[in-house]
């Protein structure tokens, strides 16, 4: 016998889900089933592809066996077993990335024990909620031998060789004293038919030796929509997802003709814990003719649907296709098109039908959504008219591109909007000025991702998108060119002055009441656009200098142009820049000088 640690990960969730978790613990015989179907899945396709298995008659089930006397419950399948390494790797350590700062976050965050089930899979650790101990009889298809893992959940963990007469595994509960109503017959049978009442095998109850059928096994994506309830479809979400939470939605669709496929996608309700990881898993399994055949195809949506949990299941492809062939598959490749269509409808029909549950998706994935703006060309307009947004008339509402032109002036040809980290700061950002004048919303976008999204939508249907803070408003109007003649001078010194700091300095067209702002010319990125790139871990990123605009009907300028006051100028213009700065929520570069002057300023005005 041989005796090993749990990775401390393993051990901490252990911990974590022994004194935390108590509301839900009948959710490990849902895990432990479930886990049960993969085996009988992976062993299923190989007796349907692999020569050695071909000859195998294969009767999949499970037995789910109760022993009153010994307090002992079972879980039995004749699926695909394991040796004794993956028993190592499977039941000792928490493979998945991305678990141990997930873990430690929660520890920090004290967050309900149940929802972390779902969301890294930790399925099989969940039985230790009601076993004192565990032991894991299992042998691999084609082995020889069988081994039984044990443990009492503790730290440790111990493998021997055992004896099974065939390939699959048993879990063998040693139920705590509390947890002996997992022995009621009843109660089994309740929470099988709760949860697992369409997986596609056959569960079976078994006592003294007799055997009955628990559940319909029928795969539930293969039922005709009209016999599904909207309690079953929720619940068969939790079995695929290990999620807790109902799912948001759900897009059953059963086609036929040309194409024959059937696929059930879900929405969840929360982000999956791996969203924004690079190697976030796929929550989809793919089916050919009812048999699994990966639950880790990625190409079967694009990324930015990768919160989708769900089944595919096509019925034209041989089985035995390699996955790698898999992935540039015809076919599947018709599938995607087509799925991902309905699911940008869907989304835009709760959009308009739920506005509540949508903001309850947007809130979670909009972001996700629009890196598809960025990849995709074929969806871009229903992707674009998923997105919300505030504006400067939309108070705390979002809304979107569609009524944000329903609600355009008549003469305005342009959609505006000003992008910044700070939504307050863009509120009060003093490039609106002139636009609130003229009653032309303008949006206001603050999501990380805009500076990098939006310069590239370029256009809502036909409609024009332009930043504010690189338009072009009508400088050239002669009110304009008179304006600068007269501010010739001043102009001049202060260009001269800021001109490592600006590309240039310009009287403008645009503010009403702040005396200053920053614009960029229309090719060059703006400072939230840097910002992100910055953050992305970009360097060498060349030197993009702002343009300086003057009010000049603020009365500094007013001023100024008046006593022809050259060293107050002088004085004040690194103000005039830190301040547009400071609106932009930019930091400015020598706040030490800027305290002092604005210091000697107070004092003077005194
Ligand atoms: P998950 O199911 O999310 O991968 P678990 O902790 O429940 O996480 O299981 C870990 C792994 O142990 C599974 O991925 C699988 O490889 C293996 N495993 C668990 N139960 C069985 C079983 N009944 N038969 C074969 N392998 C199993």
């Amino acid at each position: 016998m041989s005796k090993y640690e749990f990775q401390t990960e393993v051990s901490d969730l252990l911990n974590l889900m022994i004194h935390s978790l108590y509301s839900n613990r009948e959710i490990f015989l849902r895990e432990l089933i479930s886990n049960a179907s993969d085996a009988l899945d992976k062993f299923k396709y190989l007796t349907l592809t692999d020569d050695k298995f071909k000859s195998t008659t294969f009767d999949p089930k499970i037995i789910i066996e109760i022993d009153k006397d010994k307090k002992l419950l079972t879980v039995s399948d004749n699926g695909i077993g394991m040796d004794e390494e993956d028993l190592i790797k499977n039941l000792g350590t928490i493979a998945k990335s991305g678990t141990k700062s997930f873990l430690e976050s929660l520890k920090k965050e004290q967050k309900e024990g149940t929802e972390l089930i779902g969301q890294f899979g930790v399925g099989f650790y969940s039985a230790f909620m009601v076993a004192k101990k565990i032991e894991v009889i299992t042998k691999k298809a084609s082995e020889e031998k069988a081994y039984i893992w044990s443990s009492t959940g503790k730290s440790d963990f111990s493998i021997k060789e055992g004896e099974r007469e065939s390939q699959g595994t048993s879990i063998i509960l040693h139920l705590k004293k509390d947890a002996e109503e997992f022995l009621e017959e009843w109660r089994i049978r309740s929470i099988v038919e709760k949860y697992s009442n369409h997986i596609q095998f056959p569960i079976f109850l078994k006592k003294d030796d007799k055997e009955e059928q628990i559940n319909k096994a029928s795969a539930l994506w293969r039922l005709n929509k009209s016999e599904i309830s909207d309690e079953e479809y929720k619940e068969f979400y939790k079995t695929i997802s290990h999620d807790n939470d109902d799912p948001l939605l759900y897009i059953h669709t059963q086609a036929e003709g040309t194409l024959t496929y059937t696929t059930l996608f879900y929405i969840p309700k929360n982000p999956p814990y791996d969203l924004y990881r690079v190697d976030y898993q796929s929550g989809l399994k793919l089916y050919v003719k009812r048999v699994f055949i990966t639950d880790d195809d990625k190409e079967l949506l694009p990324t930015y649907l990768r919160f989708v949990r769900g089944i595919v299941d096509v019925e034209d492809i041989p089985l035995n296709v390699s996955r790698e062939i898999l992935q540039q598959n015809v076919i599947l490749s018709k599938v995607k098109k087509a799925s991902v269509k309905k699911i940008l409808s869907e989304l835009k029909k709760l959009k308009k039908k739920d506005k509540e549950k949508y903001l309850e998706f947007y809130k979670n994935f909009g972001k996700v959504l629009k890196e598809g703006i960025m990849s995709e060309f074929d969806n871009r307009d229903a992707l674009l008219d998923l997105i919300l947004f505030k504006t400067t008339k939309s108070g705390d509402d979002l809304i979107d591109f569609e009524t944000y032109k329903s609600r355009m002036k008549e003469d305005q040809k342009e959609i505006y909007y000003l992008i910044g980290e700070d939504e307050n700061l863009l509120k009060n950002s003093p490039l609106l000025e002139d636009y609130k004048e003229r009653d032309i919303e303008v949006i206001l976008f603050s999501d990380e991702v805009d500076s990098i999204v939006v310069p590239q939508i370029g256009s809502y249907k036909e409609t024009p998108l332009v930043a504010i803070n690189h338009a072009k408003i009508d400088s050239d109007s002669e009110e304009i060119k008179k304006t600068e003649e007269e501010y010739k001078e001043i102009i001049l010194k202060m260009k001269e002055q800021l001109k490592d700091q600006v590309k240039d300095v310009k009287v403008s067209p645009r503010l009403k009441s702040a005396p200053s702002c920053l614009i960029y010319d229309k090719d060059d990125p703006d400072f939230a656009m840097m910002e992100m790139l910055k953050q992305m871990g970009q360097t060498n990123l060349p030197e993009v200098k702002p343009i300086l605009e003057i009010n000049p009907n603020h009365p500094i300028f007013k001023k100024i142009k008046e006593s022809q006051d050259f060293v107050k100028l002088q004085k004040i213009t690194p103000l005039i820049l830190d301040l547009a700065k400071l609106n932009e929520g930019m930091k400015i570069e020598d706040s030490v000088e800027f305290t002092k002057t604005i210091s000697e300023l107070i004092e003077e005005s005194l």
